[in-house]
């Protein structure tokens, strides 16, 4: 009697104020809202707020179905199953939250899809992909720099601080980046990543791999709307966009790591501890269940938290935050970080549910692997990966990046100098199509090309032009171009881009900057410029290099010489690995050389009138149009 006595006097006193307080509280649905005319007619949206499960739902709106609605242990959280019906039309679709006598409407909105040729075009062999870090290439929009209440804000002395750079900066410099002869821009992470930064041990998180929240754009980047933007202006010049995703891990502070659905939304960290990177695992016969959990379910890093796929709810959110991006923004490409540490089979069912909704799309994964069967084992329908198809159409080149970091820094042998790129390409039989390998001789991870060759310009633009000639798609890093240098701790690897902040002494954007560097560097960055710009173009009009055949031939001599040939055309390019000039006698290649008397060198744009023999400096590449 007494305790309910006491309830009595509880409710009297708390009822007016619960009645405010206690409304339907909806924080988030996402995704945000969806489209009529998809493949797959369900989308599944997670409904975000304090004790939401109490509440009932119902949906009414023709052509749309609410098929079930599933309820998590933790009581903040419903997922909703739609199914959009071919004949849904676009608009506002109720869904009704009823707990008691409260009711709660959310508008629901579905747009039409937004149909065109110039969106979701997919990259290829034709193409040259410009990486850009977002935070270190340009400062657009220095209102940015500063977010009252984010957790980090801009301060271009630390190394591993937010240096300010954002997608205006990208936006302005468009016509740079085309100019140079690139047809792709790949970012960096673009979502928000508003993590506490610990500078002692190295944290910082303007690389943008710690996700916060999947479908903001970080605002120090900018907005979703100027991403929008930024793709739209790339693809009304004629180019693409690459957009990076991690489907392995986000940031301890994303949103759902810090109230989490279900127990089984991350793995034990204090149970699998960090991984081992040691992906190889993924694929070796004789790996340990041990090694390979650590691969698969260990953290990427502290901050880091690893994403454990098998929660169909997680995969769900994962696969439609994918489809929602490429709808809304129109990109054409993603590269997905990290692909082999995630469970493969989740991958799979990524990769082919987005290639199914945007068939010209193409998808590139980091498979950061060190020699070809194991990288050639993460492509679509391998001869290596048994049952299992991955169905990912790209993969990075890991291997061909480490011959061509390795080829002009050794003594010439056997297997070693320009004979390792041969036996790298070699192996090609192992890949399913090695002509979509993503190829690059560095990236934000990597120490730059310039310091990995000794600062040298001759062994430069010998690896350039092996890369800008051989099969694939060209991957260039920004600041190649001005032969920009770096290595050891990652910061290092990702300087700003001179000119890119109004403050800069130096403007490399412009030719006179680009001329000023030359003193200040002490590196002939006009002419790695000029060589990077003229061979882009070039390249970029030659379908033999994109599509045509690749014949090598084994190097002799440290002397590299291949062709690219199709029916109409064909391109002989000799690369003279040595000190000393070399006399390169052409009869060994005439099964290429048949019917041709004449050619155009294109990097100095000499005549060459007689074949029979080519006189080739030391430690140069040349690129022949055979007449
Ligand atoms: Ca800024």
């Amino acid at each position: 009697m007494i305790r309910k006595k006491g309830l009595f006097i509880f409710v009297l006193v708390a009822m007016p104020a619960l009645l405010f307080a206690q409304q339907i509280n909806i924080d988030r649905v996402e995704p945000p809202f969806w489209w009529t005319g998809f493949s797959n007619p369900d989308v599944q949206l997670v409904v975000y707020g304090k004790d939401i499960s109490n509440s009932r739902v119902s949906v009414n709106y023709p052509g749309v179905r609410m098929k079930q609605v599933i309820m998590v242990e933790n009581p903040n959280y419903l997922f909703i199953d739609l199914e959009i019906g071919e004949d849904a039309q676009p608009g506002v679709v109720p869904i009704t939250f009823r707990e008691g006598r409260r009711t709660k409407v959310h508008e629901y909105r579905l747009h039409e899809r937004q149909l065109s040729p110039n969106r979701q075009q997919g990259f290829d062999s034709s193409d040259l992909i410009y990486l850009v870090m977002p935070d270190r290439f340009a400062n657009g929009d220095p209102s940015n720099d500063n977010i009252p209440g984010m957790l980090e804000q801009t301060d271009r002395s630390e190394p591993y601080g937010r240096h300010g750079g954002d997608l205006r900066g990208i936006i302005n410099n468009l016509d740079y980046i085309q100019d140079l002869g690139m047809t792709a821009v790949w970012l960096n992470p673009v979502f928000e990543n508003d993590m506490p930064p610990d500078y002692s041990v190295g944290a910082g998180f303007y690389h943008g791999y710690a996700a916060t929240d999947m479908y903001k754009v970080d605002r120090r980047f900018g907005s979703n709307e100027e991403f929008l933007e930024l793709v739209t202006s790339a693809q009304d010049r004629g180019m693409k966009v690459i957009m990076d995703m991690i489907h392995n891990h986000v940031g301890t502070h994303h949103w759902f790591i810090k109230d989490m659905p279900t127990s089984d939304w991350v793995h034990d960290q204090s149970k699998y501890g960090n991984t081992n990177y040691r992906t190889s695992t993924i694929m070796d016969p004789y790996a340990s269940e041990a090694d390979l959990n650590s691969t698969v379910k260990g953290w990427f890093v502290d901050e880091m938290p690893d994403l454990d796929q098998r929660n169909e709810l997680l995969a769900n959110y994962l696969i439609y935050n994918t489809i929602w991006w490429i709808e809304y923004s129109g990109i054409d490409g993603i590269r997905m970080d990290t692909h082999p540490y995630p469970y493969q089979d989740y991958m799979a069912r990524w990769t082919r549910m987005v290639l199914e909704e945007f068939p010209y799309f193409n998808i590139v994964g980091e498979a950061w692997m060190p020699n070809v069967p194991t990288t050639a084992w993460w492509q679509y329908q391998s001869i290596l990966s048994g049952d299992y198809d991955s169905y990912l159409p790209s993969v990075t080149d890991f291997p061909l990046f480490y011959a061509l970091g390795q080829a002009f820094n050794e003594e010439p042998g056997w297997d070693t100098g320009l004979t390792r790129i041969y036996y790298v390409l070699s192996q090609d039989f192992l890949y399913t199509d090695p002509y979509l390998n993503v190829i690059f001789v560095d990236n934000h991870d990597l120490t730059r090309y310039a310091t990995s060759v000794g600062e040298d310009p001759a062994k430069f633009k010998m690896g350039l032009a092996l890369l800008y000639t051989t099969r694939g798609i060209p991957q260039i890093y920004y600041g190649t171009e001005i032969m920009m240098t770096g290595g050891g701790i990652d910061p290092n690897k990702r300087k700003d881009f001179p000119g890119g902040w109004a403050e800069d002494p130096i403007n490399a954007f412009t030719p006179e900057g680009r001329e000023a560097l030359n003193e200040e560097w002490g590196r002939p960055v006009t002419g790695v410029y000029e060589f990077v710009r003229n061979l882009s173009h070039w390249r970029n009009g030659k379908e033999v290099i994109h599509t045509g055949y690749l014949t090598h031939f084994v190097p002799v001599d440290n002397v590299y010489v291949y062709f690219r040939w199709n029916e109409d055309e064909t391109v002989m390019v000799l690369i003279n690995g040595q000190e000393e000039e070399q006399t390169v006698e052409t009869g060994r290649f005439s099964e290429r050389m048949q019917g041709f008397a004449r050619g155009r060198e294109v990097i100095s744009g000499a005549e060459i009138g007689d074949l029979t023999a080519l006189r080739i400096p030391g430690r140069t590449a040349f690129i022949i149009e055979l007449e």
